[in-house]
């Protein structure tokens, strides 16, 4: 299995109307023949430079994009190869300008719906007619660490990661089969719907999200001897959420938790891929994120996987371009061993294949059955008739009465029989609809014209030509530099051998500078993380202290303790399975005295009161569990009063043994052991004030 490196593209977008309005400058140089990009600020000297697989001015139109990064990767998909092409980059800069575009204009659509055509096109101008495919296609959107099917009817839904035979997948996501480019069109523009309603409903920042539509190409061919192949190939197409760096100061609560997981997938997605470079490390973060999970294969394993940075061209955002271009040369050392994934065990061809076989035998036992019947069916019936006949001759008058019954007997015999077939009718009926309908979700190949399937080489061979023209440029180029420095190397005197050794030495000096430069920024830039995270860290120890005070306010660190043992940590959704659990209240007093002896007070009110977990098998799933849980006391219901405590105004003149008195007593009321028809002023006025 040939190891092969990401491919990184990088894309900068024209200057928008802000940029122009605040007379932000120039600081990118995309240079297409080099494949380099020039990044520069007027105030410095010194430039630098990267280099890449590809890269593309403002002005590269969307099907030369297209056509040079996607569309071989979509053949090899169709052939059974795994593909995932990514966006990257700062929001604003084109990500997804570049994966959707204008789907309606066909100049300014972008590598989804092209995606779409060409995979048709693949179908139809196959070579060879007897292939038969199966598309499918699923729409998922990661926001906050939760997981979203945009193509189903609840948005807010989520969805969990499973670990399977095939690799991690979303559990009980829909995939949709789809036969033509409506079809995925179609599932394309209510994804889209869905998440701008998301957006709404959960009041969520769409550039911090990340999506992910995928489409799913199953293939089988017959050989000359009647063996059949399957291949299943799976394309990723990313949009992933904006890279800028989010302040995440000030952020409290739930808040600083959102914010937190934002910035994880995509920060875990930078680990992944650091680890992945720096190859001194056995252990690649996948499971930090769900986006690092569910990509895991796109990232060192068995997939084409395509990178595609966008940058804007100014030099307000300068920084971000910076570390969006050092990203981009991180991820191009990233080598995946991508194969054909052959006769996979989870294949819905084959699923589908095997069933028409079933359905087919059935049909034919089904029309044997049938016509045996009726054969005896028609003997049976002349046999009687000529025996009734028969007696009717011989015996008319004696067994007049038997005749008729049996003629009744003939006749239900005849109507339960036609019914029988009438049912039978109907079964071989729906049988014919199901096998027709389980064929026609399957797609055959080769049904193109001549015409078209000319075209379509055509243009197979026209980019394939364009990328060999690349490729020797690319060669040329790296032939030039090395010509360049054997150049010098001709001189023959002492004086040009001292000259040409100082240009080399000048040469090396600059660029050993050079990268001296970019590790501190680096290393600037991880001190940046590094602080980020350190901030995290800090206020989400405050939150864990602030929580963890107010829940020994409320329990005994006992109770804590054994609560804490009945709990469980559920890996699929990340959460806490806690048992329901009851906090009975034995008395309750609750007084207004200064802090410290409030305090004492609590710590005695603790005393008596008991926590009792309710020991039953736990539902299988978390959500459920929060749904039947028991509301403990921490948790007021809609519309609930409940007794204001502390500070109650009304409560104010009263001493803590008045208020430990009246506790005491609506206590017995409650518990019945005392009887609310007394007559007490005090104690009314008591009830009223909560
Ligand atoms: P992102 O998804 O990265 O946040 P968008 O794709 O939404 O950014 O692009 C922001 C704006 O810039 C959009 O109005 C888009 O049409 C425009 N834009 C981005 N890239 C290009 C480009 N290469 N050519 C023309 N317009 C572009
Ligand atoms: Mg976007």
């Amino acid at each position: 299995m040939p190891a092969e490196c990401v491919k990184v593209i990088v894309r900068v977008r024209p200057f928008n109307q802000k940029e122009r309005d605040n007379g932000s400058k120039l600081c990118v140089n995309a240079n297409e023949s080099t494949n380099s990009v020039e990044l520069f600020r007027s105030s410095e000297s010194d430039s630098k430079q990267f280099t890449y697989d590809y890269v593309f001015g403002p002005e590269t139109p969307q099907l030369q994009i297209y056509q040079q990064t996607a569309f071989n990767l979509v053949e090899s998909v169709a052939e059974g190869y795994n593909g995932t092409i990514f966006a990257y980059g700062q929001t604003g800069c084109g990500k997804t300008f570049t994966m959707i575009g204008d789907p309606l204009n066909d100049n300014m659509k972008g590598i989804i719906p092209r995606t779409f055509e060409q995979i048709i096109s693949i179908i139809n101008n196959n070579s060879d007619s007897n292939k038969k495919f199966l598309l499918r296609c699923s729409y998922i959107e990661i926001y906050n660490e939760e997981i979203h099917d945009l193509l189903s009817k609840d948005v807010k839904q989520r969805y969990e990661l499973k670990e399977g035979q095939q690799g991690v997948y979303v559990k009980d996501l829909n995939i949709p089969i789809v036969k033509t480019l409506q079809d995925m069109d179609k599932f394309m523009t209510l994804g889209a719907q869905n998440r701008s309603v998301g957006a709404t409903a959960m009041n969520k920042e769409s550039s911090r999200s990340h999506c992910i539509f995928t489409v799913y190409i199953e293939c089988s061919m017959t050989d000359d001897k009647g063996n059949e192949r399957i291949t299943a190939g799976k394309l990723n197409l990313v949009d992933l959420a904006g890279s800028e760096r989010q302040s995440k100061t000030q952020a409290t609560g739930d808040r600083l938790k959102e914010a937190t997981k934002i910035n994880l997938s995509l920060s875990a997605l930078g680990n992944v891929i650091s680890a992945l470079v720096d190859g001194k490390t056995q252990h690649i973060p996948y499971r930090d994120s769900k986006l690092t999970r569910l990509l895991q294969d796109s990232l060192g394993g068995n997939t084409k996987t395509i990178m595609i940075a966008a940058i804007s061209p100014s030099d307000f955002n300068y920084d971000e371009t910076l570390s969006s271009l050092r990203y981009a040369s991180r991820a191009k050392m990233i080598k995946n061993q991508p194969k054909v994934n052959e006769d996979p065990k989870d294949a819905m061809l084959k699923e589908q294949a095997e069933e028409i076989k079933k359905l087919r035998e059935l049909l034919l036992k089904q029309n044997q059955d049938t016509g045996d019947r009726q054969k005896v069916d028609n003997n049976g019936r002349l046999n009687n008739v000529d025996n009734s006949h028969h007696e009717q001759i011989n015996q008319f008058k004696e067994i007049n009465n038997q005749l008729l019954q049996e003629k009744q007997r003939y006749e239900n015999e005849m109507k339960e029989k036609s019914e029988q077939a009438e049912q039978e009718r109907l079964a071989r009926q729906r049988l014919e609809e199901l096998l027709k309908e389980k064929e026609q979700m399957m797609i055959k190949g080769g049904k193109g014209t001549d015409d078209d399937k000319k075209k379509y080489k055509k243009m197979q061979l026209a980019i394939e030509q364009q990328k060999k023209d690349h490729e020797q440029l690319k060669i040329q180029q790296e032939q030039k530099e090395k010509e360049m420095l054997e150049i010098e190397y001709k001189y023959n005197s002492v004086q040009d051998e001292v000259e040409k050794l100082r240009k080399q030495v000048k040469y090396l000096k600059n660029k050993y500078e050079q990268q001296q430069q970019e590790q501190n920024e680096m290393k600037q830039d991880f001190e940046y993380d590094k602080e980020e995270f350190l901030d995290t860290i800090r206020s989400q120890s405050k939150e864990i202290k602030l929580f963890s005070g107010i829940l020994r306010m409320i329990l005994l660190q006992e109770d804590i303790e054994k609560i804490t043992n009945c709990c469980e940590w559920n890996d699929d959704v990340e959460e806490y399975k806690i048992p329901p659990f009851n906090i009975k209240a034995k008395k309750v007093n609750f007084p207004n005295l200064p802090y410290q002896k409030a305090m004492d007070l609590i710590d005695v009110e603790k005393q008596e009161r008991q926590v009792e977990i309710h020991h039953r098998p736990l539902p299988s799933s978390y959500r459920d569990v929060e749904n039947t849980r028991i509301a403990s006391p921490g948790r007021q219901r809609k519309g609930e009063s409940q007794p204001r405590m502390n500070g109650n105004n009304d409560n104010k003149g009263m001493s803590i043994v008045e208020k430990t008195k009246l506790n005491q007593q609506l206590l017995e009321i409650y518990e019945g052991k005392s009887n609310k028809t007394q007559k007490d002023d005090q104690l009314e006025d008591y009830i009223k004030s909560y």
